[in-house]
């Protein structure tokens, strides 16, 4: 399924068109550490519901994650169709590679399985997709969605990727596996190195560096989105970096994965 701002900006103009009582929509965003959700007012792009979040489950099975949405839904009091992401590749609803999840997941219909234990009507999308469709529609992506080549990049637990080219996104595109000094990017320039305090802040600026100036050569964009928690402490590492592309800050922050998501199935019904 190939996913665009333009089928956002549909589900937005619907939605306003059908009243601002239907721009409601739930997104749920899990990542490696934790499971997040909200109701998502799809005008703006913001929450409207404190953003809750429970521990990813330890393994996180299909089953145990399930369990955790299940829980989400309910203290939100949410029955309506849900929008969720997953931290690896999702096709048709097919997750592979998820490599921060528990065992279970590779070639799993994991849309089918959920919706089956949830009982409720659910899509899965890979979580920078989320995020980046996110900032496209209403964060720092928005001066491209009609032109242009913008790269976002969710530095969390791993390393997540979302290429939009005029607008349209490429799926699934995991450029934190790209090998980058005779590592895997992700296990060395993810954001989870700093917070878990394995490397220096100074150290792990400079794999960064490293790993922007790598995928600027391969994909020359114009605009480079700087995404996952550790963007709301941007200040303190961006200016460092440097980029012939524009680099920004994502504007959502941690909320652009359960924005994105929410985005994906629109106002319940
Ligand atoms: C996964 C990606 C995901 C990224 C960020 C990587 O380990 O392979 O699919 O987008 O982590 O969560």
């Amino acid at each position: 399924m190939l996913f665009s701002a333009r089928i956002f900006r549909r589900l937005v103009f619907i939605s306003q068109w059908e009243g601002s009582e239907l721009s409601t929509a739930f997104g749920i965003d899990v990542g490696g550490s934790g499971i997040k959700g909200a109701k998502v007012d799809l005008n703006t792009g913001l929450l409207m519901t404190e953003r809750m979040r429970i521990p990813t489950p330890k393994p996180a099975t299909l089953e145990s994650v399930a369990e955790v949405i299940q829980t989400i839904l309910s203290q939100s009091n949410w029955t309506g169709p849900v929008g969720c992401t997953i931290p690896g590749v999702v096709q048709q609803g097919v997750v592979h590679r998820a490599t921060n999840l528990g065992p279970g997941w590779e070639g799993a219909n994991a849309a089918q399985e959920l919706q089956n234990q949830l009982q409720v009507p659910i899509q899965l999308i890979n979580d920078a997709d989320a995020a980046g469709l996110a900032e496209m529609q209403y964060g720092s992506g928005q001066n491209y969605r009609e032109r242009g080549i913008v790269l976002m990049l969710t530095f969390g637990t791993g390393i997540g990727s979302a290429i939009f080219v005029d607008g349209r996104i490429l799926p699934n595109t995991e450029l934190g596996e790209i090998e980058l000094n005779g590592h895997i990017a992700e296990t060395k320039a993810a954001a989870r190195l700093l917070d878990e305090q394995l490397i220096t802040k100074k150290k792990w600026t400079k794999r960064v560096q490293d790993y922007l100036t790598y995928v600027e050569n391969l994909f020359s964009p114009d605009l480079i989105i700087f995404g996952g928690g550790i963007s709301s402490s941007s200040k303190d590492f961006l200016p460092q970096l440097e980029t012939r592309a524009e680099l920004v800050a994502a504007q959502l922050q941690n909320t652009a994965g359960i924005v994105g998501a929410a985005g994906l199935v629109g106002p319940a019904a």
